[in-house]
């Protein structure tokens, strides 16, 4: 066979939707993470699903041996999903990509029981501003007196195995969010009657603790981003890297890095890259792409490996010189065979937008 002439390879692929938790507090964030996590981990053991810095990708196959008949990975061209692994607004808030909001895609966690309260209201107003499109985890169906569990059961299952009384008081529970979303300004409903996700949010009843509606998220994440955000996640995958700062810390060995949210192209551990400063753009060299290093190999070795390259979407801790003023929130971008000054600019403009964003939140 001979090789595919580079020019008329492809260079557009999709890319993984960024998605974000947000909620109140105590209402499931993290224990909903946990779950997605912990589900994918079990059915990942063959060693598909990839812990990134900051985030954690669950590919196709394995969302779709998690939400079993719910998914058909032959209706899928989407690679998957990358959870962001720091939940609540604040981090949704500062995570900016140039369009608005880092994340893609959005899950709100209400506690089924408590409802909707202060930081959900906050949270729907963040979510509208940036016109992000999410969905309601309407958490701790488990509570619901009476609630007779099925472990990571999609919720028709389960719901069909309890008794009336029981369906009863969760369907009072699940139609007062519903009037609560309406109440703002959503169209919402059950997420199984909703045919247009983009006019109607979708409400869909978990379990964080027994898993139960676990596979319906995941069926339903799938479904909103390959039916509506599809053009949106083609992307240059060869290009040069572009990306969010998570965060900005000390590693022993390395100094200071960049945990980073790369949401277009590609990062290589030989590029140039400008980053958002306190002051000033930061330019600089990468001195290392580095993953997390399988639990099994941890020993006295660095929790760390090194990679060569990493394409979006994905989460990758940089190691470089100069990174000191790094700020969270501020824009990484990849030099390789652009123009300095042109790349600086950009980062320039993003800091501005950004610094406008703050002041107006106040
Ligand atoms: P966060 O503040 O939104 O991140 O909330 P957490 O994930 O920390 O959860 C707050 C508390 O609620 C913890 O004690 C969890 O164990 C509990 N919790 C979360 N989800 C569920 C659930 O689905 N069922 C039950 N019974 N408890 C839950």
């Amino acid at each position: 066979m001979s090789e595919p002439d580079a020019d008329t390879l492809d260079p557009t692929s999709l890319r993984t939707p960024i998605v974000a938790v947000l909620g109140h507090v105590d209402h499931g964030k993290t224990s909903l993470l946990d779950k997605i996590r912990g589900s994918a981990v079990i059915e990942g053991e063959a060693g598909a699903i990839t812990q990134h810095i900051g985030a954690t990708a669950v590919p196709l196959d394995i969302i779709s041996t998690i939400a079993g008949d719910l998914v058909d990975p032959d209706d899928f061209d989407l690679p998957g999903l990358l959870f962001i692994d720091t939940p609540g607004h604040h981090s949704f808030t500062t995570l900016r990509s140039r369009g608005g909001a880092l994340a893609d895609i959005a899950i709100l966690v209400v506690d089924v029981n408590d409802g909707f309260q202060p930081q959900t209201l906050e949270a729907l107003d963040i979510l509208k501003r940036s016109e992000t499109p999410f969905i309601v985890a309407a958490n701790k169906i488990d509570t619901v007196p009476g609630w007779n569990p099925n472990e990571d059961s999609p919720i028709n299952a389960t719901y069909d195995a309890q008794s009336d009384r029981v369906t009863g008081r969760l369907d009072e529970s699940l139609y007062t969010i519903i009037g609560n979303l309406s109440d703002e300004g959503f169209s919402a409903d059950l997420y199984w009657r909703v045919q247009n996700f983009q006019r109607n949010v979708g409400v869909v009843p978990v379990s964080a603790m027994t898993g139960e509606g676990v596979p319906d998220l995941l069926a339903v994440m799938m479904g909103l981003s390959q039916r509506y955000m599809k053009a949106e996640m083609e992307i240059d995958v060869q290009g040069p890297g572009v990306g969010t700062v998570l965060e900005v810390k000390e590693e022993k060995g390395f100094g200071t890095t960049i945990d980073t949210v790369l949401y277009d192209g590609t990062i290589r551990a030989d590029d140039q890259v400008v980053i958002g400063g306190m002051n000033d753009p930061i330019v600089t060299e990468v001195r290392a792409l580095l993953q997390p290093r399988p639990l099994a190999e941890i020993r006295t070795e660095s929790r760390f490996e090194k990679v060569e390259e990493v394409s979006a979407a994905a989460g990758i801790k940089v190691a470089a010189p100069d990174l000191a003023d790094a700020m969270a929130g501020a824009p990484v971008r990849v030099v390789r065979n652009r123009e300095l000054e042109e790349v600086v600019h950009e980062v320039e403009a993003e800091l501005a937008d950004i610094a406008v964003d703050t002041e107006e939140q106040g």
